[in-house]
């Protein structure tokens, strides 16, 4: 009974909040950020927690929000992170690019949620409590699932605040990603933020139904994805480059004044990809044999596995050709196993 109230009253206060922050923004002068029940004013920032008091009952709820007020009117960026809570990489991304926004410098609102699934960060899994997806369970609603109301609160909250979204991931268990931003190039806006981050590569497709990127999109707001490295660690040089890239889209949107980096090379364009899966019959110890990056043709040796009792080797070769841009680490691997993505032109 009282966990039905902790939730009544929480999704009350998001709606509350929401609409009468949305309603000011529109008519006020640029006037302090109403969010939840916290007023941030021009050229200051806040860190506070999801769930004011912490409840048992609501833990799940208990993450962290981050709120740069701009001196200066301008768009609203937000930044996601942790909606697989094993993708470390995402939340130091955030941490990061909200630790050096100076609100003073500031033309607009950043507002981060850089552990949204907060079970997953402490426990190192992607999965929420509940052992779903978050991120298949978008616009998620006020019922039902512990991850469906998680992701209802996200949901709204990005649609009710932001004028663009970067969501930020790394690889899937022990795959990296080549760092990518990954955008429906059908949309205009959103292909824009995504060529200026200034990553190498820019993948297009709309994502799975369910994904925070889709359903945001969906609901008219451009919204980006930058994936980058491996899950489970924190990456030095794919962290630098996700909040190069954040900066980069703040630029772009007017919110600093700053000079963009572009990418070296220049950001390479694929209009989709696949995985390469291990053949069914055949499974042992994968070790690649081309590096991340690499632009390989039709049947390249791309990686071998070595069948650990008859020491039999099976090669994996490119079934066409194309650039590799996620790949599984050594490790044990079974029929079927989705080893290595190669982003195409077709
Ligand atoms: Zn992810």
């Amino acid at each position: 009974m009282r966990w039905r109230f902790v939730l009544a009253l929480l999704c009350s206060l998001v709606t509350g909040a929401s609409a009468a922050a949305a309603a000011a923004q529109s008519t006020a002068a640029w006037a302090p950020l109403m969010l939840l029940e916290h007023s941030i004013a021009p050229g200051t920032k806040q860190k506070f927690s999801y769930l004011g008091g912490r409840t048992f009952e609501g833990a799940f709820l208990d993450t962290a929000v981050f709120a740069a007020r701009g001196s200066q009117p301008g768009p609203t960026l937000c930044l996601t992170a942790l909606v697989h809570g094993d993708e470390r990489n995402s939340f130091e991304i955030v941490r990061t690019a909200f630790a050096e926004t100076d609100a003073q410098r500031l033309s607009g609102t950043l507002i981060a949620l850089p552990a949204i699934n907060i079970n997953g960060f402490r426990t190192g899994s992607r999965y929420m409590p509940d052992r779903r997806d978050l991120n298949r369970a978008f616009p998620g609603g006020t019922k039902g699932s512990n991850t469906a109301v998680v992701a209802g609160i996200v949901y709204q909250a990005l649609t009710t605040y932001c004028d663009a979204v970067i969501d930020l991931h790394t690889g899937s268990f022990d795959r990296a990603n080549l760092p990518q931003v990954r955008v429906d190039l059908s949309n205009p806006r959103a292909t824009d933020l995504a060529l200026r981050f200034g990553a190498a590569v820019v993948l297009g497709g709309t994502g799975p139904r369910g994904s925070l990127r889709r359903e945001v999109m969906e609901a008219g707001i451009p919204a980006i994805i930058y994936e980058a490295g491996l899950p489970l660690r924190f990456e030095p040089e794919e962290i630098r480059a996700g909040v190069q890239g954040v900066r980069n889209v703040m630029i772009a949107l007017g919110m600093l004044t700053d000079t963009a980096t572009a990418p070296t090379p220049a950001a390479r364009v694929f209009a989709s990809s696949r995985w390469l899966r291990v053949p069914i019959g055949q499974g042992g110890v994968f070790y690649p044999d081309k590096e991340l990056g690499t632009t390989v043709s039709a049947q390249d040796v791309i990686g071998h596995i070595d069948e650990p009792f008859s020491d039999q080797r099976f090669i994996i070769r490119a079934d066409a050709p194309g650039t590799l841009i996620g790949m599984a680490v050594p490790q044990v691997v079974f029929s079927g196993y989705a080893l290595i993505h190669v982003a195409r032109n077709n």
